[in-house]
């Protein structure tokens, strides 16, 4: 376990220097192809750092968790706190794929839908509500292939890998994901890991990208196009 998190410590340094180096040039044709292709080496050992903690940690306990691949009702949630860099990530994996305009369609009703829920309200229990009222509606993310599974498995968000449940996965369906027996539980970093990590995101501050998954892909879309394309402002 010591182990895990010590490896997981290693490669959030590593990829909060290798991100800080960018600086602003990022925002550039090819300042975004460089991040990219760098979040392409570095992001991978961070998520796999990150899953094995989670595996060790998971192993220190006595309860078993009922997550598998193909289970995926938590798949319908609002996902949010994702950061800017893994966006970038996966905005230049998604925008490669045949179906990338039909997903930005599909990312763009369920961010209409999540803001009409949230109204003009503020406030974390009005995000909550908002958050709640939005599974409710049941929308799977457009990133769900037909079998259960992630169809972006390996460039998944940290928000995606940190939900598990020790309860019945059919708790996590619905409004049962209220009930007092729902054991669902996110396994979050340790503080400085998790500092480290928000450290990274600063060269993106002055750019406005939501934190949440759709809003936040939408809003590189509009920055850079389709990958190939470059920036969208002709940068
Ligand atoms: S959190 Fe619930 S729905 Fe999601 S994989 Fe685990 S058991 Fe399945
Ligand atoms: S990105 Fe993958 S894991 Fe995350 S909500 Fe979408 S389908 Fe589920």
């Amino acid at each position: 376990m010591r182990e895990a998190e010590s490896e997981l410590r290693i490669s959030a340094s590593r990829l909060k220097e290798t991100v800080l180096a960018f600086g602003d040039s990022w925002e550039s044709a090819e300042g975004y192809r460089g991040l990219s292709e760098t979040l392409g080496r570095e992001l991978p050992m961070l998520y796999q750092a990150y899953d094995a903690y989670v595996s060790a940690l998971l192993a220190t306990g006595t309860e078993r968790v009922s997550c598998s691949k193909s289970c995926s009702h938590c798949c319908s949630h609002y996902v949010t706190s994702v950061e800017p860099y893994e966006l970038l990530f996966l905005h230049g994996h998604v925008s490669r794929h045949a179906e990338y305009p039909s997903r930005l369609v599909a990312m763009h009703r369920r961010t209409t839908l999540f803001r009409s829920l949230r109204k003009d309200a503020d406030g974390d229990e009005a995000e909550d509500r908002a958050l709640y009222r939005y599974y409710l509606r049941n929308q799977p993310c457009p990133f769900l292939a037909g079998d259960g599974s992630c169809g972006v498995y390996a460039a998944r968000p940290m928000s995606c890998r940190m939900y598990h449940s020790v309860s019945h996965p059919s708790l996590c369906k619905g409004k049962s994901v209220i009930a007092p027996n729902n054991r669902n539980f996110l396994i979050e970093l340790p503080e400085d890991i998790e500092a480290d990590i928000a450290r990274a995101g600063r060269i993106f501050s002055e750019s406005g990208i939501p934190e949440s998954l759709f809003e936040g892909l939408l809003k590189m879309n509009e920055l850079f196009g389709a990958y190939d394309s470059g920036p969208a402002s002709g940068d």
